[in-house]
């Protein structure tokens, strides 16, 4: 009688794999935690600030696998005059790299 039952198990141990959370939340590597993915969308995620946003509009040149994108600074945080890079990341957290 004392044993609530949650849907929230134990996080899993990081397995580099996207793993569902029992707040409805999906670990995406280290990058950290996003609704689930939505067809033509992609998480954004701000190096500076660590705000993250889920299921922002994809851009056209975004590459298909990609479903986080790491921004150096976001538009809440821009103090202006600094270049913007871009890094993307695959489901798993891996970084996608063109070449
Ligand atoms: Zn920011």
């Amino acid at each position: 009688m004392s044993t609530p039952q949650t849907e929230a198990n134990k996080d899993g141990a990081a397995t580099g794999l996207a793993l569902a959370t029992g707040s409805g939340l999906v670990a995406i590597g280290d990058i950290g935690r996003f609704k689930p993915i939505k067809p033509g969308k992609i998480h954004l995620k701000c190096r500076r600030c660590k705000n993250t946003r889920s299921n922002m509009a994809r851009a056209d040149f975004d590459p298909v696998n990609a479903v986080v994108m790491v921004m150096n600074y976001c538009p809440r945080c821009d103090r202006g005059g600094e270049f913007e890079s871009v890094e993307y990341y695959d489901a798993a957290g891996r970084e996608i790299t063109e070449d």
